[in-house]
């Protein structure tokens, strides 16, 4: 058991401050060869909290120095017309990646979407060719918020390589990709399911949990290994105490007493969704430059050399 002043809380908040710290040396040094990455983020609709997520991450690209091109389009906008906006982006030499607010209007084909946007372009990295690409090890464009979840742990644990890593969750936008994020990084993996048997016994015997199913506090102390690092990606707003707040998926005062480290919710992994995705842009950048070369690690963000 673990007296909580023990635990490692870690902070989302400054290790997305340090990203974006990465990303803007990154910008400046790219603009001395002529380069200044541009992210086109397209929304469709009036979602309100996609309104939010979208001024975000207009906000975080200026921060950074990325310039941002944002398309509204009215909510009855028809899918050719969508597909015709994103053969657009995909021809313009000036626009290096292309973000797709999720979810469209029902009359749109979401799938067929992000499947016409260049998979060099792609910073969700939800394109199948860079889904196949992560799956093979290849160095592709992917999804910001396992991207983020794995800064926390190397952050946290260093070199993950060998580690017993249990993902609870199989979604295409967060478990999958995690899942195989992890086993690049030497991880020896399970994933957990809705159909999976004996959750509870699998998660007790990893030595890293990451929580990504969309349920308000469904792991407790009791689903974890003392010491275990947990990675909590699930937002869930309840009511409590008359009142409206954000929990993750594990119930995060009961897990304090077993865990070396874990994520708080709000503060954890929400604020480097949007980190990566300015993270993804410069490499999109990059990528379409092959001759240019940025090194991708944070400590190397800055060095750039002509290949
Ligand atoms: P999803 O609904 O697409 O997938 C949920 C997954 O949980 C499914 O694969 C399902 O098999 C699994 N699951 C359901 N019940 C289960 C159970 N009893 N035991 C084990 N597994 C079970 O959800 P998602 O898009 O992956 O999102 C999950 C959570 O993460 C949500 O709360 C979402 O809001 C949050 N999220 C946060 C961020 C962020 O930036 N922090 C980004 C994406 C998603």
């Amino acid at each position: 058991m673990n007296s909580s002043c023990s635990v490692n809380i870690i902070d989302g908040k400054a290790a997305a401050a340090r990203v974006l710290n990465d990303v803007r040396d990154a910008v400046s040094a790219l603009k001395d060869y002529g380069l200044h990455p541009a992210l086109a983020v397209v929304l469709v609709g009036h979602d309100p909290a996609s309104q939010v997520y979208v001024r975000n991450k207009v906000l975080r690209a200026k921060e950074t120095s990325i310039r941002s091109v944002e398309h509204k389009l009215a909510a009855e906008t028809t899918e050719s017309d969508l597909l015709g906006l994103i053969a657009d982006l995909n021809a313009d030499p000036t626009i290096n990646g292309i973000l797709v607010q999720l979810p469209l209007p029902t009359h749109i084909n979401e799938n067929r979407v992000l499947q016409a946007i260049a998979p060099l372009k792609d910073v969700d990295g939800f394109h199948s060719e860079n889904v196949g690409g992560l799956s093979q090890g290849r160095e592709v464009l992917t999804p910001c918020t396992p991207n983020g979840c794995m800064h926390l742990l190397q952050d946290t644990l260093g070199d993950l390589s060998g580690k017993h890593a249990v993902v609870v969750g199989r979604s295409n936008i967060v478990g999958k990709p995690m899942a195989a994020l992890l086993l690049k990084a030497n991880c020896t993996v399970t994933v957990v399911h809705s159909r999976s048997v004996n959750a509870g016994e699998l998660c007790r015997q990893a030595d890293i949990v990451v929580v990504a199913v969309g349920r308000p506090r469904m792991l407790d102390a009791s689903w974890l290994k003392p010491g275990c690092v947990v990675i909590d990606v699930g937002i869930n707003r309840i009511e409590e105490d008359g009142r409206t707040r954000l929990v993750g998926d594990v119930d995060f005062d009961s897990a304090l007493r077993v865990v070396s480290a874990i994520t708080p919710v709000p503060g954890g992994v929400g604020p480097m969704t949007i980190a990566l995705l300015m993270k993804n842009t410069v490499t999109a950048t990059r990528l379409q430059h092959p001759a240019l070369t940025i090194h991708s690690t944070p400590a190397e963000a800055t060095c750039l050399s002509i290949s």
